[in-house]
């Protein structure tokens, strides 16, 4: 079965900054096709449950009050990238708009809910690394290519 990443709030872990979940019936129906592999990056990087919100701000991660957090981010997408190494994911689905997550759009580091054009710092690295991603609003399109390409 092939193994895809997933964001871990998306399957419904209460990991979230706020102890909350997004959990996405779209996302669970993979769990059919696919071996699912669940990665939280703020979690993995050592943060903890509830947290400080945090925005991207050019290459570094603050917080809402004030603290800079990169490197607990940038090994939270360490992890996730020797995850997807481990497992032979190619694909990614990670939470739309998250500093780590979001791929294409995130929080414009103003901590006042405005979007800007940007990938969080998990989804930067797996980019590089060759991991397709999408979200869990555009799963479907990107996976129905990634079985094409088979
Ligand atoms: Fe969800 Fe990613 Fe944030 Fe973890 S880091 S709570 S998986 S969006």
């Amino acid at each position: 079965m092939k193994a895809i990443l997933v964001s871990r709030c998306l399957l419904g872990d209460p990991c979230r900054y706020d102890g909350a979940s997004r959990p996405c019936p779209a996302v669970e129906v993979l769990r059919e096709k696919y071996e699912l592999i669940p990665i939280c990056p703020e979690c993995d990087g050592g943060l903890p449950v509830p947290r400080v919100p945090c925005e991207r701000r050019g290459e570094r991660v603050v917080s809402k009050d004030g603290r800079d957090l990169t490197a607990p981010y940038r090994l939270g997408a360490e992890r996730a990238l020797e995850r997807a190494k481990e497992s032979g994911a190619n694909v990614a689905v990670l939470k739309s708009n998250s500093p780590s997550c979001g791929v294409g759009r995130i929080y414009d580091g103003t901590f006042s809910g405005k979007l800007t054009d940007g990938d969080g710092v998990t989804a930067e690295l797996l980019k590089a690394a060759g991991v397709a991603l999408c979200t869990e609003n555009d799963l479907t399109e990107l996976l129905s290519r990634n079985d094409a390409r088979e």
